[in-house]
């Protein structure tokens, strides 16, 4: 099948992505997958008709979500990754030598199996690193029934749709507090607070009850319609948000990530936040 696909995440706004070729079209046991292929996109992947990243922009994204708390943080060795199925998160993770295990907390088997499959570009080598502890379960049970800590957690979930939702809910942020060792950092995918303001009010709401220092950052994904996007940010330390620029250099430079999106100026601009977004975490 050729000709659009058309976005399924808004009731009011939809858009639309030519697409030369279906690579893959399959149904798990908790959503429809599809990989699709787009001229300027290259490989996309939708989960219940709704994008999840892009062979072209998913840089942007799992740069931002990954190194922005594991440098402010400046020695990460357990990190806890909830969804991230498409292992873009967990292969940016796994950059930094310092980390001795990336646990990663999938609910979906099918989306694991079909990234390593069709979407190397993005995983590339991640699960076969011997740091890499992948967990097929649903990330709200497994930070209840989990004993370890973690130096960062990464919710790099779907939206709050589907099995999705309950990693957006009070009860959730408080087991994964209790999950994070002292002064850790938790991160969120957060949504595009110009399309979903209620998402990043709510999800602000509940981690004020556990968190001393609530706050957000902003990065400008493409292909997530509506503005730039919002990671959610929630630790006790609130020093992490203040990180000058010359340590996270001193962190970052070693490391020779190569990233194309990160660098220890954008991690610093990417907190100053517009009003219309501020507003939303009081
Ligand atoms: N980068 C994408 C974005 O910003 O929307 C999300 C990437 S990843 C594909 C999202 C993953 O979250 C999916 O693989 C999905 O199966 C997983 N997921 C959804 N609900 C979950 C839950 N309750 N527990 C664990 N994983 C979940």
């Amino acid at each position: 099948m050729t000709g659009w696909h058309e976005e399924g995440l808004y009731p009011d706004v939809r858009t639309r992505y030519k697409i030369d070729r279906v690579l893959y079209e399959s149904n798990t046991e908790h959503q429809k997958m599809r990989l699709l292929e787009h001229p300027r996109l290259g490989k996309i992947l939708t989960l219940d008709d709704v994008t999840q990243t892009t062979e072209k922009d998913e840089f942007i994204y799992h740069e931002m979500m990954t190194h922005v708390p594991m440098l402010a943080h400046g020695a990460v060795r357990r990190v806890l990754i909830i969804g991230g199925g498409d292992g873009g998160i967990l292969e940016e993770v796994l950059k930094h030598p310092g980390v001795e295990k990336a646990t990663m907390v999938e609910i979906d088997a099918g989306v694991v199996e079909f990234s390593k499959r069709y979407l190397s570009e993005i995983c590339k080598g991640a699960f076969e690193d011997a740091r890499t502890d992948l967990v097929i379960a649903d990330g709200f049970v497994f930070v209840d029934e989990c004993a370890e800590k973690y130096d960062v957690i990464i919710v790099d979930s779907t939206d709050p749709e589907g099995p999705g939702e309950i990693l957006f809910t009070n009860e959730f942020y408080r087991r994964s507090k209790q999950r994070l060792t002292p002064g850790g950092v938790l991160v969120t995918q957060n949504g595009v607070p110009f399309m979903q303001a209620g998402e990043l009010r709510s999800s602000a709401s509940h981690l004020r009850q556990y968190f001393g220092d609530v706050s957000c950052y902003l990065a400008t994904i493409p292909t997530y319609v509506g503005g730039a996007m919002a990671m959610g940010w929630a630790t006790d330390n609130a020093g992490l948000r203040k990180v000058s620029v010359g340590t996270l250099t001193a962190r970052f430079t070693p490391l020779h990530l190569n990233s194309r999106y990160y660098t220890p100026d954008v991690h610093k601009a990417a907190f100053a936040l517009p009003p219309y977004v501020s507003e939303l975490l009081i």
